[in-house]
């Protein structure tokens, strides 16, 4: 859009421009956020350290859930005063423009933190790269008691690195954390989990805990291909040697080899299927077999790491 809006904004600009003060109140400033913004601001924003930055209030509304604005403030002459510093706001202001996202990897951690919990407050979804790197954030989150940022970083940093996750929470005693990621290890391979463990000092017994679980399920595996369910076929035989055998043996040479949990199971089985050269029985007992460990591996899957630490599985 080439709106001439120009003019509008220059007027504001007086050629000796002198430092804002609170004589000036009906002043607006013009935009800082936006580069090269020439839209025309409407409404002023002030920091708690008493800095005025002039705004855009449709943009307000269009790239936030919950700013202080309601309809009838909007076109008030007076500032909104937010309790955030004037680093945090010029930021906010920034993720509302059609604009290239400033880099938030390269904020200092206080600033970081400062601005993901105004992010939240204020529900600027633009600025979700606040979360890019959820560990961290959630460190200092942990650190600076700020729960609800704590609480959504921890479940982005369990779905991105697992196992670190698991390892860091065990460290620092927190089991219902480390209980959670521990449900995301399922599908890493047993050599990612134990190096993530070993970087903390007390990791033999969790490890033997997670191991312990581990084989569990790879025996509920097993267990089910060594005896599948016998599906009556032509000529009442019970199992039809020229299809079964050759996809079993099949699904278990490529299992012993694989990550014990369901999805690598689902993954085994449907990778050898072709072995069944489309034999309606046999694929009855392959559908029945998954769905049993389906329900048998949840059950494993679901059990707390505290029951294998305690001994008794
Ligand atoms: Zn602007
Ligand atoms: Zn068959």
């Amino acid at each position: 859009m080439s709106i001439d809006l120009e003019s509008t904004v220059l007027e504001r600009i007086t050629p000796d421009e002198k430092p804002l003060i609170s004589s000036e109140v009906n002043e607006i400033p013009p935009c800082e956020a936006g580069e090269s913004c020439n839209l025309p601001t409407d409404i002023v924003l002030r920091s708690s350290d008493g800095i005025r930055f002039g705004a855009h209030s449709k943009n307000l509304e269009i790239y936030s859930d919950g700013f202080p604005i309601a309809d009838s403030v909007a076109r008030s002459t007076e500032d909104i005063i937010l309790p955030e510093d004037s680093d945090v706001v010029l930021l906010l202001l920034r993720f509302m423009h059609h604009q290239p996202q400033p880099d938030l990897s390269l904020l200092a951690s206080r600033l970081l933190i400062k601005f993901a919990n105004a992010v939240e407050k204020y529900g600027v979804y633009s600025a979700t790269g606040v979360y890019d790197q959820p560990f961290e954030v959630f460190l200092y989150a942990q650190r600076h008691g700020y729960s609800s940022i704590m609480d959504k970083a921890g479940k982005l940093a369990i779905t991105q690195e697992p196992a670190n996750f698991f390892a860091y929470a065990h460290s620092i005693g927190d089991t219902t954390w480390r209980d959670l990621a521990e449900l995301e290890t399922h599908n890493l391979p047993t050599k990612e989990v134990w190096e993530a463990l070993r970087q903390y000092p007390d990791w033999p017994p969790i490890f033997g805990a997670w191991y312990l679980k581990r084989e569990q399920m790879r025996e509920a595996i097993f267990d089910a291909l060594k005896n599948p369910s016998p599906v009556l076929h032509k000529g009442g035989l019970m199992h039809c040697a020229d299809c079964q055998y050759p996809f079993l043996a099949d699904v278990l040479g490529k299992m012993g080899t694989s990550i014990p949990s369901y999805k690598t199971f689902v993954q085994v089985i449907e990778s050898c299927l072709p072995r069944l050269n489309g034999c309606t029985h046999c694929n009855i007992v392959v559908n029945n077999l998954i769905k049993s460990r389906m329900y048998t591996l949840d059950v494993i899957a679901r059990k707390s790491l505290a029951s294998y630490l305690d001994g008794d599985r």
